[in-house]
């Protein structure tokens, strides 16, 4: 009987103390939000005090990647810690359609897979975009609840849609036949879009409120500033860069919710937050299409303004207020959440990402190795330290075939952050060393079975 209560009162502090150690982790998402349209990171137009308040508590990046130029690849990576030719979830068609037969491979070990292994409570609120078949829905890539849009809003239009109507001010709101769903099943169609993101936020303060007492992963992937544009009433005309500053504002309100919560709950010292985009600004969209600030280019490129995303981490107590310019990227957060979580990484899986712990809790420089950017499924630049090399180079949209460069172009993005000096003829040394490490990258990669055809 006393041997048996101690056995117990072991197990409970066991169990209490695996609690405390492991922390909750929400990453929070935005849809094509670029490096200039947040307050902190240099806009003049869009007011995101909650953001502004989150980077001035936290390490705000000003060299964070997301590890592809547009969305389907962005999200298999920031989920797997793969850059996204390995998991085949890259390719000629960019993303995946309603129609596409693939999506992110049943194989592929998820950051949701990995915790829930730990015990962690797992949800996904908001855009999905890695498959709609039984295998790469978010119920079967680990997430306990799901709650949201299977792709981008404005994917399967209406038939009657005015041409353009996509970028256009006013959409109408039902004009596309997108659906909302809550586990598996079909909730709303088409899904009022004027009220996402007040209902994503919603169901991720009731989420971070039922998980007091469990560790919890909540991906919490906006579908907003991704066009067509809306806000809630509540937003709608209040910002000085019209219905996107509206989206990105009420998107800044969002996080505000989400951090006052876990400061409410008790739960903000023990909750790693965080924020950051799945690419680059689609200028496509004119007014629209956000901003890069004075990185070149924006989503669907390798050029900075392509892949270069605000990038902001959060735990009040456990992370240092601070800026870091080292380089890193949306893989690294798998690797650190399994590391936090105290989940082993997944076997023979080539993995692309590092741990942030030193960096994040003890402000540690972590070594710096070279960093690739893909467009689909080809290697167009490397970064090695302040050094880029692009190999190919082609504008996000309009530009139909790529320009080839040899020798490649080279730049300094200390010295020249926008990409506008080619220095490649006073460096040779420098495009050794990058050429080199592409070399030994390449050697390494074993392409997985396109999903994106
Ligand atoms: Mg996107």
């Amino acid at each position: 009987m006393k041997k048996s209560l101690i056995v117990w009162l072991v197990l409970c502090a066991l169990s209490s103390w695996l609690h405390a150690a492991q922390p909750n982790i929400v990453i929070i998402f935005a849809d094509d939000l670029g490096y200039g349209d947040l307050g902190c990171y240099g806009s003049p137009t869009i007011r995101t005090p909650h953001l502004d308040r989150m980077a001035a508590e936290g390490l705000r990046f000003t060299d964070f990647y997301s590890a592809a130029e547009v969305c389907s690849p962005s999200r298999a990576a920031l989920l797997t810690g793969r850059y996204p030719i390995r998991s085949g979830m890259c390719g000629n068609r960019r993303v995946l359609f309603p129609n596409s037969k693939g999506g992110l491979p049943p194989k592929e070990v998820t950051i949701a897979e990995a915790l829930r292994e730990t015990g962690y409570a797992t949800a996904h609120i908001g855009k999905w975009h890695l498959g709609i078949h039984a295998g790469s829905r978010p119920v079967d890539q680990g997430f306990q609840r799901s709650f949201g849009l299977p792709y981008s809003n404005d994917m399967d239009a209406r038939a009657g849609l005015p041409k353009g109507a996509t970028g256009s001010p006013n959409p109408a709101h039902d004009g596309w036949n997108v659906p909302l769903i809550r586990e598996g099943k079909v909730i709303e169609q088409p899904a009022n879009q004027t009220t996402l993101t007040k209902r994503y936020t919603e169901e991720a303060v009731t989420f971070i409120r039922e998980q007091k007492d469990k560790p919890f992963f909540l991906y919490f992937a906006h579908t907003f500033p991704h066009v067509p544009m809306f806000a809630s009433p509540a937003f709608q005309g209040k910002s000085r860069a019209g219905i996107y500053g509206d989206a990105v504002e009420e998107l800044d309100w969002s996080v505000g919710q989400v951090l006052d919560t876990l400061r409410r709950e008790g739960l903000a010292e023990r909750t790693l937050v965080v924020f950051t985009s799945d690419n680059g600004p689609w200028l496509i969209m004119g007014d629209q299409g956000g901003s890069a600030g004075l990185l070149r280019d924006g989503k669907g490129s390798t050029w900075e303004g392509g892949m270069r995303v605000p990038g902001i981490a959060w735990m009040p107590g456990r992370i240092q207020p601070s800026v870091t310019n080292e380089v890193f990227s949306t893989m690294d957060l798998f690797t650190t959440a399994l590391a936090l979580g105290g989940a082993s990484l997944p076997k023979d899986v080539t993995l692309d990402g590092r741990d942030l712990a030193p960096l994040l809790f003890e402000s540690k420089s972590l070594p710096q190795g070279p960093y690739f950017y893909y467009r689909g499924d080809q290697l167009f630049a490397c970064r090695l330290g302040e050094w880029k090399a692009h190999f190919q180079t082609q504008t996000g949209y309009g530009q139909p075939k790529a320009d080839a460069h040899d020798p490649p172009l080279l730049f300094h993005l200390g010295r020249d952050p926008s990409e506008k000096r080619n220095v490649a003829a006073e460096h040779a040394d420098v495009l050794a060393k990058i050429q080199q490490a592409v070399k030994a990258h390449q050697a390494g990669v074993v392409p997985g079975e396109p999903q994106l055809q």
